[in-house]
This record gives C-alpha cells, sequence and structure tokens, in this order.
C-alpha cells in the first residue's frame, strides 16, 4: 500500500519552467530506489493558461521537460475527457473518472512545487487545505506572508531581526496627478538616497526588480514596478555578499549549513538566476563561524515569523565591511532542481536529496495529523 504522492508543477507564474525543472528532480527522488517502496508519484501539470492536466500526459511533461505547447504542438493531446474535465472556474481540475489516468481524488498527499505567485502564495496551499489533503511546505498564511515582501518585511521587523531601511508605496501614489509624483520621488531620495531597489511586492526571480542610481532611473522603474503589482517596495541599496541558509521542519526546524551566491553582474537579477554558468555557489560559504551561526539561527527566527512549514530559504545580506548581516527574504518554494541551493545546502549538510524529499513528505503528513 504505496502512499500517492500528487506532485503538483507547471502553473502560470513565470517560473513555468523552473517549477518543471524542480518536479523532475523531485519525481526522480520519488521513484528512487530508496522511496519507490514507499511513495507512487502522481503527476500534475498545470498549463500556462491554468488549465490541469494529470496522467500520461502530465507524466510527458516531466519526461521531456519541456512545457506544453498551448496549442499542443509538441505533444499529443489525448481525448480532453478523458485526461481532464474543465470546470467553468479555474483552475480546471481534472476529474473525470477515466481508469488510465490519476485523479486528484487519489492523491494521498500534495507536494505542489509551483514558484511564485498562484503557486507559493497561498493561493495553491488554500486549494488543498480545502481538499483536505496533506501538502508540502507552509500553509496559507506562511505562504503568502513569504511572498509578500512588505508583509514579509514586517514580521522580520517583529522579530527584531536586522534589515535595510526600506519604504512602502502604492500604485495610486505612482499613476497619481503629475504633481504628486514628484515629491514621493523626493520623500524616496531623501529617505533612502541611491542607489536604491524597486521591487513589487508579490513577485520573485527577481521579476520587475530594478536598481536605480539616479532620478529618471527611479521614475522609470517606479512605473514599471506599478504595472507588475499594486503595492511596492522601495529600499537602501548595500554593498554585500549574498548567503542563503535552508530550513527543514515544521515546530522544531533544523538550518542546514550557510552557501554563498557569487555572480559578476550588477545584481542578482534574472539573468544571472537562470543563464548557466553566470553564477556560483559556494557551499559552506567561506565566512567566519559566527556569521554563519548567526545566519542560522537568523533563518530559524524568520521560518517563524512568517509561519512557514516545512521547508523554506532565508537569504541574506553580509556587509562585510562592518561585519553586519541583513535578512533579505524567505522563500517558500525555493528552486528545487538537483543544482539548486536549498537541496544542495541540504546535501551538504548530510541530508541527501532523495532523503529530503521523504522527508519533507513525511513533514506534510505530520503536519496533517
Ligand atoms: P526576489 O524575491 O525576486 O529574489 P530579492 O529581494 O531577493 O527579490 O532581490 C533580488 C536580488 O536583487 C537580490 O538577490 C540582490 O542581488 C538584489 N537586491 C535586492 N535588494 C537589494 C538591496 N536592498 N541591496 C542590494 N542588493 C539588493
Ligand atoms: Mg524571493
Ligand atoms: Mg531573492
Amino acid at each position: 500500500n504505496k502512499l500517492r504522492v500528487g506532485l503538483l508543477f507547471g502553473g502560470r507564474s513565470g517560473e513555468h519552467e523552473v517549477s518543471i525543472s524542480s518536479a523532475r528532480a523531485i519525481a526522480q527522488a520519488i521513484s528512487s530506489d530508496q522511496n519507490a517502496q514507499k511513495y507512487e508519484l502522481l503527476p500534475f501539470y498545470i498549463q500556462k493558461d491554468g488549465y490541469w492536466l494529470a496522467g500520461e500526459i502530465a507524466q510527458q511533461v516531466l519526461t521531456s521537460g519541456t512545457p506544453l505547447q498551448l496549442n499542443g504542438s509538441n505533444i499529443q493531446l489525448p481525448n480532453p475527457s478523458q485526461t481532464s474535465l474543465p470546470i467553468p472556474t479555474s483552475p480546471y481540475l481534472p476529474v473525470s473518472s477515466s481508469s488510465s489516468s490519476a485523479q486528484v481524488a487519489d492523491v494521498d498527499v500534495w507536494f505542489p512545487i509551483i514558484h511564485g505567485p498562484n503557486g507559493e502564495d497561498g493561493t495553491v496551499q488554500g486549494l488543498l487545505q480545502l481538499m483536505q489533503i496533506p501538502y508540502v511546505g507552509s500553509g496559507v498564511l506562511g505562504s503568502a506572508m513569504g511572498m509578500d515582501k512588505i508583509a514579509m518585511k514586517m514580521a522580520f521587523a517583529q522579530a527584531g531581526l536586522p534589515q535595510v531601511k526600506y519604504m512602502t508605496i502604492n500604485r495610486a501614489q505612482v499613476w497619481s496627478n503629475p504633481c504628486v509624483f514628484p515629491k514621493l520621488c523626493d520623500q524616496i531620495e531623501a529617505t533612502l538616497g541611491y542607489p536604491c531597489f524597486v521591487k513589487p511586492a508579490n513577485l520573485g526571480s527577481s521579476v520587475g526588480i530594478a536598481k536605480v542610481r539616479s532620478r529618471s532611473e527611479l521614475e522609470t522603474a517606479l512605473d514599471n514596478a506599478a504595472s507588475y503589482d499594486r503595492r511596492l517596495i522601495i529600499e537602501a541599496g548595500v554593498v554585500a555578499r549574498e548567503l542563503e541558509c535552508a530550513v527543514l521542519g515544521n515546530d522544531n526546524p533544523k538550518a542546514s549549513v550557510v552557501g554563498e551566491i557569487t555572480f559578476e553582474s550588477d545584481f542578482y537579477d534574472y539573468e544571472t538566476k537562470y543563464t548557466a554558468g553566470k553564477a556560483g555557489f559556494l557551499i559552506p560559504a567561506p565566512v567566519p563561524e559566527s556569521v554563519s551561526s548567526a545566519i542560522q539561527e537568523m533563518s530559524l527566527q524568520a521560518f517563524a515569523s512568517v509561519d512557514a512549514a516545512g521547508l523554506a530559504r532565508v537569504d541574506f545580506f553580509y556587509v562585510e565591511a562592518t561585519g553586519e548581516v541583513l535578512i533579505n527574504e524567505i522563500n517558500t518554494l525555493p528552486g528545487f532542481t538537483a543544482t539548486s541551493m536549498y537541496p544542495q545546502m541540504w546535501e551538504k549538510s548530510g541530508v541527501p536529496f532523495t532523503e529530503l524529499v521523504d522527508q519533507l513528505i513525511q513533514l506534510a503528513l505530520e503536519r496533517h495529523s
């Protein structure tokens, strides 16, 4: 009697492809010799348009590693009524009772691995919660807090964690009448100075983020970020090394060894994150022991402060000149490919990938019971 693991991947965010890569690695781990006696894999693929597909076709996406073209050009779509039955609301859940493909009702535990909005932000978690089936990772609150940089920073501040100076504004202030906007820019310049970082509150993968060094760059960046989200955050820029720590567990979580991201670009932007060879990982990070232990401690505090569960990657700025460590953010569904930081940091902490996946599933069951 194997436990049937519903691997939920793809999704409507810009991180669709990353999700497929993460899901491939997790699928492999679930089907590995160590885990195959315990678990049976049921893949569920959410297309870019939000349509859910299960069974063979989802498996094909995992195997090929490429997104399903919405016109079906790269994969032969079976009769849709056999694989998925659209309900006139999004998401479309496959609910037909075809014997050849898995159904939502067959799943004993969900492993959602959809990064970014509509995946990592509590929306999928709310759906799974309503289904009353255990799922890997944070619940609704932890996911939503971890996705929203403003809510996250409020929780971090409440927990006494040091962070960069920041301001929060909304889209209406940016798109207000032309007399108000210059005052807003004046205020940002006076409070934060240059360089500063303009970010949409709810995104990831550096999408919509700009480092600005002048008034005209600030104006452009604010307008651009406002097109992504109603709420924006602007932060004072720091010159710092970027360190990360992986957290695993529920009420008594553990912190991994600390890792460092290195890159040549101006900051850790989208291109640097997703172009092979543009970023390097150093695990463990070559920093003093006092710095890594402070980061591990702060990671556990950050995890608890947003009510995360299961897993999270906590990211930091290490200002080497002063020895200061500032928390940057928490990611509740971090990249999970075989070469991603989160699993690599656990690997270097003595938890191999296959065991990590097993532990996460067990943590989901523990939290639900
Ligand atoms: P995301 O959730 O999209 O990863 P981050 O807040 O982590 O967004 O920002 C992405 C990258 O931008 C960081 O990894 C870092 O390189 C750079 N960055 C963001 N904020 C700052 C800051 N205040 N000072 C210096 N660099 C920053
Ligand atoms: Mg993030
Ligand atoms: Mg980040």
